[in-house]
């Protein structure tokens, strides 16, 4: 089928007045960018929805695989404009239909937003669903259970008609709500918390706390690989690897073995703390989840929380693993989340953990050692990498160099 148009439907439909207009807005923008490399593209959003125009030499797979991606769609079709006239309805259901396999049941849907249009909802979805029968041989209809539903669109300007619904993530386009630093592990459940903010609109800035050599260049790798397949669904994003080595080796040198994981936490909170006013950012968020293991109970986000008054945002909080373990694999994450590679905590884990920390305890095991300008120095020595969905790293193009080199 040859088509001229992308519909474009939006997710949040009850959003109002000026926040609409910036919910469409911010849309728009993210759409421009993500489909920049089709340059025939021409974009109109309406309030209530977005077209794409396309040309005859448009790959529209690969455009409605980027569509289905983008934050705050709903979903998309490929559709055709057509005349405004029950023939031009009529001929392109048929042609429509002509496509499926016999047996298969069908049924008309029309919308009728333009009232002026001659003939009513139902007498129109009779008389197109009357032609496609008289000009095909096996095809039934069926009101409530279809394989096929043609969708005719009774508009203003002309009549659009489709007859597929590809589902996007929905949600609020990234850019509307403000920006948040995601703490990113490498793990399974700090991904997946990134992506539940950003669904919200909001933007990230990742940061990873790197211990070499106890944490290997690998482990690096991974979040910079997490981070990229994020960047995949909404641009670029900053990535900012912060030394940690220093800070986790005097923790182990003053604090009670049994507190060092919650110590190593709160020095944790204070980087992402002087990292949220660097770069202007409201809110920290983690991959925490309740109870899941001895760092995540309440009193131990209370004894890490203490450290700071911007807000800690746990999308993950109250999920079971499994509805985790679904959305990372949903997202793509999945598989690069469980490769093997250590993160700078397990390698100091201590074998024993306090389940219940008590954070006078733990302010007390790090009063003998005044931390704020090794913090300090770590939040200057943050390495930042700009991290685009077809980023290479700096290995990958080493290897390449030298592969050049040799031939
Ligand atoms: P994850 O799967 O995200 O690693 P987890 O269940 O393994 O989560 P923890 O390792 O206890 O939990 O970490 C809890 C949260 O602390 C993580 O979700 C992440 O947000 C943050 N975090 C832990 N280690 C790091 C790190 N090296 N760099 C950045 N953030 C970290
Ligand atoms: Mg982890």
């Amino acid at each position: 089928m040859i088509y001229d148009h992308i519909l474009v439907r939006y997710g949040e439909l009850t959003l109002k007045g000026a926040n609409r207009k910036k919910f469409v807005n911010q849309l728009r923008a993210n759409t421009q960018s993500a489909l920049s490399s089709f340059e025939e593209l021409k974009i109109k959003a309406n309030r209530d929805r977005m077209y794409i125009e396309i040309t005859e030499e448009t790959d529209v797979e690969s455009v409605i695989d980027r569509l289905k991606e983008i934050i705050g769609v709903k979903s998309v079709s490929p559709v055709l404009k057509i005349d405004k006239t029950l023939e031009a309805a009529n001929e392109q259901a048929v042609a429509f239909a002509k496509s499926y396999e016999d047996g298969d049941t069908f049924k008309i849907n029309v919308k009728r937003s333009d009232k002026s249009f001659p003939m009513e909802t139902f007498e129109l979805q009779r008389t197109i669903g009357a032609a496609v029968l008289q000009n095909t041989d096996a095809l039934t209809v069926d009101v409530h259970h279809p394989d096929h539903t043609i969708q005719v669109e009774v508009r203003r300007d002309a009549i659009y008609i489709y007859d597929a619904i590809i589902p996007g993530p929905g949600g609020l386009p990234v850019g509307t709500g403000g920006k948040t630093v995601l703490m990113l592990s490498g793990g399974i459940d700090s991904p997946v918390a990134g992506m539940e903010v950003m669904r919200r609109g909001v933007t990230i800035e990742a940061m990873h706390f790197h211990s070499p050599p106890f944490t290997s260049e690998k482990a690096k790798e991974k979040v910079i690989e997490l981070t990229r397949l994020l960047a995949k669904k909404v641009g670029p994003i900053n990535l900012h690897i912060v030394p940690f080595t220093e800070i986790q080796k005097q923790i182990n040198k003053v604090v009670h073995p049994r507190y060092t994981m919650t110590s190593t936490r709160r020095m944790m909170m204070r980087i992402a703390d002087n990292l949220v006013h660097r770069v202007g950012a409201d809110a920290i968020v983690n991959g925490e989840n309740l109870g899941q293991v001895a760092s995540q109970t309440l009193k131990s986000m209370y004894a890490i929380n203490h450290v700071t008054s911007t807000p800690v945002l746990r999308p993950l909080l109250t999920l079971d693993k499994e509805e985790i373990v679904k959305k990372a694999r949903a997202i793509g994450t999945y598989e690069v989340s469980i490769q093997p590679y250590e993160d700078c905590c397990t390698i100091f884990t201590p074998k024993n953990p306090v389940t219940e920390p008590n954070f006078e305890k733990v302010e007390e095991y790090e009063s003998v050692y005044d931390f704020s300008e090794m913090i300090q120095r770590a939040t200057n020595d943050i390495e930042t990498l700009t991290i685009t969905e077809d980023y290479q790293s700096e290995k990958e193009l080493d290897t390449e160099d030298l592969a050049n080199d040799l031939f």
